[in-house]
């Protein structure tokens, strides 16, 4: 039998072997669990030191099974100003279905201003989306990160096989930092699903979801950078299509992309 381990009143999160040995343990304890039971345990364990990262996508699903945990739990997504209008509206009516508040992180104006100033709006397109992701989604997620000791992703293994085919169900982040800078935990309880997987747990659920999903998009992000894609064609070629598929992560996972 596992042992019970709760961070949220242990000092020992600030310390990276102790965290690490606690990731490995969980790691074991869900090597067979599903994806609901990944989620309630995440929970237990962070209590309100977790937040859901809630793209307004199909990831959902993470907050239709931290709403049956019956646990308490944060939600938070990323407004980059460039998001399509359904995608506002979805948000809001998954508050609404919830009964919950996503907390919404924005990018700096002045980095915004600086950069639209110098380059355009659509600068992208021209020298790749590093540095507008850079500005608009991963410095707004190191802030909201900072505030917290772990958090939970919709992140799949199907969804990038380069860039994302050994992601785990738990893992220490290897890019952020969490509360006054320790080592944060990754919670990806989508991992060992399939798109088809999570398609059937929206249906089955009838959660509420995103109506772009309806017009053939499947990875949604901003809309400059998203497209829809035909029946066959991987969902990642419907992000960043004009960029080498190595470099197609936002920078939100860019450790992924250091993979060999
Ligand atoms: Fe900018 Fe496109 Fe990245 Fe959105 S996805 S932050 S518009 S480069």
């Amino acid at each position: 039998m596992s042992r019970a381990i709760d961070l949220r009143d242990d000092a020992s999160v600030q310390a990276p072997h102790a965290l690490a040995s606690d990731v490995a343990a969980w790691q074991t304890e869900l090597a067979r669990a599903g994806a609901e039971a990944i989620v309630a345990r995440a929970l237990e364990a962070f209590g309100d030191t977790i937040a859901i990262s809630f793209s307004g996508a199909e990831d959902v699903v993470l907050i239709e099974y931290a709403h049956r945990s019956g646990h308490p739990f944060r939600v938070f997504t990323l407004d980059t100003g460039r998001l399509h209008g359904e995608t506002y509206r979805f948000i809001e009516a998954v508050e609404q279905h919830y009964g919950i508040r996503v907390e919404v992180g924005f990018p700096e104006a002045a980095a915004v201003t600086g950069m639209v100033r110098d380059k355009g709006l659509f600068s992208f397109f021209r020298d790749g989306h590093t540095e507008c992701c850079g500005i608009r989604k991963v410095a707004p997620l190191q802030r909201h990160l900072a505030g917290l000791r772990a958090w939970i992703t919709g992140q799949r293994r199907d969804q990038s096989p380069q860039t994302r085919g050994r992601i785990d169900v738990v893992e220490l982040d290897a890019r952020f930092s969490g509360q006054a800078g320790a080592p944060l935990v990754k919670w990806n309880p989508l991992a060992r699903l399939s798109s088809t997987d999570v398609w059937d747990e929206i249906h089955a659920s009838a959660v509420p979801f995103n109506p772009l999903h309806a017009r053939g998009f499947v990875s949604i992000g901003c809309e400059p950078c998203t497209r829809a894609v035909l029946p066959g064609q991987h969902e990642r070629e419907g992000r960043w299509w004009w960029e080498h598929e190595t470099s197609k992560e936002c920078g939100l996972h860019l450790d992924l992309v250091a993979e060999p």
